[in-house]
Order: structure tokens, then C-alpha cells, then sequence
């Protein structure tokens, strides 16, 4: 969302996290929620979006501002606070200014959404970190046992088109001698 007069009267042109006077402040709207109102943005300064965007709160000196600004009369600033304190709640002061003020279970969902959405995400490797995808071939780095079948597939055995298991980062499917099996993740690298 482009700064309008909305957020400039109400931010009064200063950054609402650390109060910094900056001409490129700009409005960024707090995940998941799209940029689409005012509600659901703060108006940062540069140095604040930077760090945020980068998701990195290394500098925790600077985020001292995030004790003043959870008491924001803006339910979106409060959040973007309550968040980013939750980041660096390893400090004292952070864990104590996140503590200090009551959110809605609203508010708090909405600060917590965007982790939950991440940390859902379900995204296969092989052994080496590599992600793997459908159709993918990947090259056994254990003998496997497969069970039922009754034979060992060796350790460099090629596996062709895998498919993937939903909802399950840990294991993959794929045909080894014309049955389908499934196979650990962790025991696999991507051919190249
Ligand atoms: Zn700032």
C-alpha cells in the first residue's frame, strides 16, 4: 500500500515502531494480512522495514523502541511489536515489554499466523538438504529393506519419478523393481 493521508495523520509521518523521522517511510502491512488497508499496516521507517524484511532483529538495541510502541492505540502496530519482541524474547526487556500488555486472542493469532503458516509448510529434502520435488530422481545412499517385498534394494540404487507424500516431509514414493515403496527422505540424495 502506498502512503496515503490516512497513514500520514495517523502515523504523524514518523515511524510507529521507533518514532524515526524519515523521508522514505513506508507502509507495510503486517503478515498474512495483504496490503489492502489501512488497518492492517504500520508505517515504517527504512532502517525498521529493512530489518524486518530481512528477518533479522540482530540489532536488539534498536527494537528497545518495540516497549513503547506495543501500547500503540493501532491494533497493527501493536502486533508488528508483540511479533518482533517475540523474536528477541531471549532479552529481558523484550520478554517483559511483550508481557506487559494485554492483546486479544485475535491480535495474538494474527502475530503468531505467519510462523504457523511457515513452520506447516511441509517441504521434503533428501539426506543433503536438497528440496525435492515430484518427479524428481534420487540416487539411494542406504541399502533399503523393503519390507513386504522381500528383497534389499543396495545402497546407489537410481529411483525415477518420486512422488511426494503429503503432509509428510520424512518420506517419499517411488519404484524400485516395479513396486512402489516408500522410502526416507533422510536416505536419499537428488540426481542432478
Ligand atoms: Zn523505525
Amino acid at each position: 500500500m502506498n502512503m496515503n493521508t490516512l497513514l500520514e495523520t495517523r502515523s504523524n509521518q514518523t515511524c510507529e515502531l521507533c518514532s524515526s523521522i524519515d523521508e522514505n517511510l513506508q507502509a507495510y502491512a503486517v503478515p498474512p494480512r495483504k496490503d489492502d488497508s489501512e488497518n492492517d499496516t504500520v508505517v515504517l521507517c527504512n532502517n525498521c522495514f529493512t530489518q524486518i524484511s530481512a528477518n533479522n532483529f540482530s540489532d536488539t538495541n534498536h527494537w528497545r523502541c518495540l516497549s513503547g510502541s506495543i501500547w500503540s492505540e493501532v491494533p497493527a502496530v501493536q502486533v508488528l511489536s508483540y511479533k518482533i519482541l517475540g523474536k528477541i524474547a531471549t532479552e529481558d526487556w523484550a520478554l517483559e515489554a511483550k508481557e506487559s500488555v494485554f492483546l486479544t486472542d485475535d491480535l495474538i493469532a494474527w502475530a503468531n499466523a505467519e510462523d504457523e503458516l511457515e513452520s506447516a509448510k511441509v517441504i521434503p529434502k533428501d539426506g543433503y538438504g536438497v528440496v525435492l520435488e515430484t518427479g524428481d530422481t534420487v540416487i539411494l545412499t542406504q541399502n533399503l529393506n523393503v519390507k513386504g517385498a522381500n528383497f534389499i534394494a543396495p545402497k546407489g540404487t537410481t529411483v525415477k519419478k518420486i512422488r511426494l507424500v503429503p503432509d509428510n516431509a520424512e518420506q517419499i514414493e517411488g519404484k524400485i523393481e516395479g513396486d512402489t515403496i516408500v522410502i526416507l527422505t533422510k536416505y536419499v540424495r537428488k540426481s542432478v
